[in-house]
Parts: structure tokens; C-alpha cells; sequence
């Protein structure tokens, strides 16, 4: 099933949680700084060997202080006005990290709002590519979070899902 909160990410008690992260994988602001600040110095180091991810594409690494047992590091696109693809990357974005889920026996995953801050993509569309992704695939896990962080956000994301129900 799909499930709807409004949360702190780092907070949650899942098998995995998503980062956005950016290309370098070395931490940042937002959720990313955040989950690292959370999980330790030691999220750092297990970033540091991967060597940067693509954006549209996903690692895993151990989630070391949090409670969730993974974190799966995505970088969705930046904004730039919706011609450079970034609709489709962010789709792969969450396409990517949950085959990284499934290939590690994740069955609870959570998603912040990837790409819809610093990254400006619009709230509303980027709401609608993730829940889309999250039905094709709803099956397959016991459950997958969509963790708001602002009431906003939780308004948002309940209104389509009753829409794509
Ligand atoms: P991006 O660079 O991909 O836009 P941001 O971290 O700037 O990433 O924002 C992505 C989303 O994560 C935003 O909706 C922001 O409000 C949210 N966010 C920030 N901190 C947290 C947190 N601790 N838990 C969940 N979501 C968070």
C-alpha cells in the first residue's frame, strides 16, 4: 500500500529510506543534510568509495544511526523549465530506487519529495510522477511512504491519491 505522513525522514523506523541527494553523494542541505547529520559520520565514509551517482540513478548504503536499516541515495534533476528531460528523470529517480529496494529485500520504504526543493521542480507534477511510480510498484512492498515534511506537502499528496483512486 502507498501511505501518506507528515514526518521527519530520519525519524522513521523502515527498512529503507530515500535520499535526495546530489551527484557528489557527499551530503548537502535539505533532507540530505539532514539524514546525514542523523545517521553519523560514518554515512560519509560509506558514500565516499561509491564515487558520485548520476542523476536518475540510486545507491544503498547502510543507514548506521537511524532507524531505517538502508539509506538508498537518489538524485533527481534540477529544474530548468521542463525541457531538459527532467520529467522523465525524476520518473527514474523513483523507478531506480525501488529495483535498489526489491534487489535488497526492502519491504517498508519512505520517499521525501524528491527534486521540490532546492531543485524547484514543481510540487505538483513531481507529486504526480512519484505517485505514479509508487503504484507500479505497490505490490511488491508492504508498504511505501510518502514522507511529507510540510502540511502543505501531506495536503497535496493525499488530494491526488484519493484522484488516482
Ligand atoms: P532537492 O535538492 O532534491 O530539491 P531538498 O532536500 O531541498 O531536495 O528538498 C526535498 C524535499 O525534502 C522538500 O520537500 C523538503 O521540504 C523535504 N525535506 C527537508 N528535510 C526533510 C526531512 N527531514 N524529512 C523529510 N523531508 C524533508
Amino acid at each position: 500500500m502507498i501511505s501518506i505522513i507528515q514526518a521527519d525522514i530520519t525519524k522513521l523506523d523502515v527498512d529503507a529510506i530515500i535520499n535526495a541527494a546530489n551527484t557528489s553523494l557527499l551530503g548537502g542541505g535539505g533532507v540530505d543534510g539532514a539524514i546525514h547529520r542523523a545517521a553519523g559520520p560514518e554515512l560519509l565514509q560509506a558514500c565516499r568509495p561509491i564515487g558520485g551517482c548520476p542523476t536518475g540513478e540510486a545507491r544503498i548504503t547502510p543507514g548506521f544511526n537511524l532507524p531505517a536499516k538502508w539509506v538508498i541515495h537518489t538524485v533527481g534533476p534540477v529544474w530548468h523549465g521542463g525541457s531538459e528531460n527532467e520529467p522523465a528523470l525524476l520518473a527514474n529517480a523513483y523507478r531506480n530506487s525501488l529495483e535498489l529496494a526489491l534487489q535488497n529485500q526492502v519491504k517498508t520504504v519512505a520517499f521525501p519529495a524528491i527534486s521540490t526543493g532546492v531543485y524547484g521542480f514543481p510540487k505538483e507534477k513531481a507529486a504526480r510522477t512519484a505517485l505514479g511510480i509508487m503504484r507500479q510498484y505497490e505490490q511488491c512492498f508492504n508498504k511505501i511512504i510518502c514522507c511529507c515534511f510540510s502540511a502543505e506537502d501531506l495536503q497535496l499528496y493525499e488530494r491526488l491519491l484519493t484522484e488516482v483512486d
